[in-house]
């Protein structure tokens, strides 16, 4: 009887693995983006960078499933979330009510979720059941998938990981664009909330700092020079002034890793905003 156990145990992981490997289908290699998500009223606002996000999502083939890994989660340690029915997240202050009654009911991905954990080698990834998606992830892909019927799973950033750590997680998750998965970072490349001019919160302009700091990084990932942005720290005083923490900066690097040698790389919703915030958007192949 006691050698019962490890084999049921076996046979039902067995099966397990095998109901993902049909879950997630072999696919054409999928795009991979950088969405800058800006202000959470973007969720609910008419705008030229909801119609960017709009716009892209019509000119790449329907995902099985989403990764998305959003500035707004830190854990110590990875995780993903697992759950079957992610909660909808509003972590944030000041907005008005309508914001905070945005539900965006997505189902969540146990599969994929497991998958990811399956292929990323050099850290563990936990499974996690406490987060869901944060308006990092819900105010902008509700707009790319208004239904909320694309699976999503969330993957944190690890706040002791340096960037170059950071770059070759991401670099791990590679096969997952060829499982029909798009993978989404969701973040800010400027992005300075201390510095944002309040009075003027609409408008499309850059202090000279952020301007500086745009105009590098736009110039560092078309010509795919991954290393200068993974150097981050090492640029100056315009990127200190445009990273002053990095979790609205990292999610690019999560998107930049994926990129093949060669590979397709184009630019969107290219415009700062409130002086000390850049919504520049990235799309890969
Ligand atoms: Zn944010």
């Amino acid at each position: 009887m006691a050698a019962a156990l490890p084999a049921a145990y076996f046979t039902t992981h067995m099966s397990a693995l095998h109901s993902l490997s049909k879950t997630l289908d072999n696919s054409p290699k999928m795009p991979v983006l950088f969405l800058g998500h800006g202000s959470p009223m973007n969720a609910i606002e008419e705008n030229e960078f909801v119609k960017g996000f709009r716009t892209v999502s019509s000119q790449i083939e329907v995902p099985q499933a989403i990764l998305c890994v959003s500035a707004h989660w830190e854990t110590e340690g990875t995780k993903v979330t697992a759950m079957q029915n992610p909660p909808t997240i509003h972590y944030f202050g000041g907005f008005p009510k309508a914001l905070y009654e945005v539900q965006y009911p997505a189902p969540g991905s146990p599969q994929l979720a497991q998958q990811t954990k399956e292929i990323v080698q050099s850290s563990e990834v936990h499974l996690d059941d406490k987060w869901g998606l944060d308006h990092g992830a819900w105010s902008v892909i509700r707009h790319m998938y208004p239904k909320a019927d694309i699976p999503i799973v969330q993957l944190s950033l690890d706040y002791r990981k340096t960037p170059a750590q950071h770059y070759a997680l991401a670099q791990e998750l590679k096969k997952l664009r060829e499982k029909g998965v798009l993978v989404v970072g969701s973040g800010n490349l400027v992005h300075n909330l201390c510095m944002v001019d309040w009075r003027r919160l609409n408008e499309n302009f850059a202090f000279d700092w952020a301007q500086e700091a745009s105009d590098k990084m736009n110039r560092f990932i078309r010509e795919g020079n991954h290393q200068q942005l993974i150097d981050y720290a090492k640029q100056g005083r315009a990127f200190e002034m445009a990273i002053p923490t990095p979790d609205h900066y990292l999610p690019l690097l999560y998107a930049l890793a994926l990129q093949d040698k060669n590979e397709n790389l184009s630019l969107f919703n290219d415009e700062p905003v409130a002086g000390s915030l850049t919504m520049t958007s990235v799309k890969i192949g």
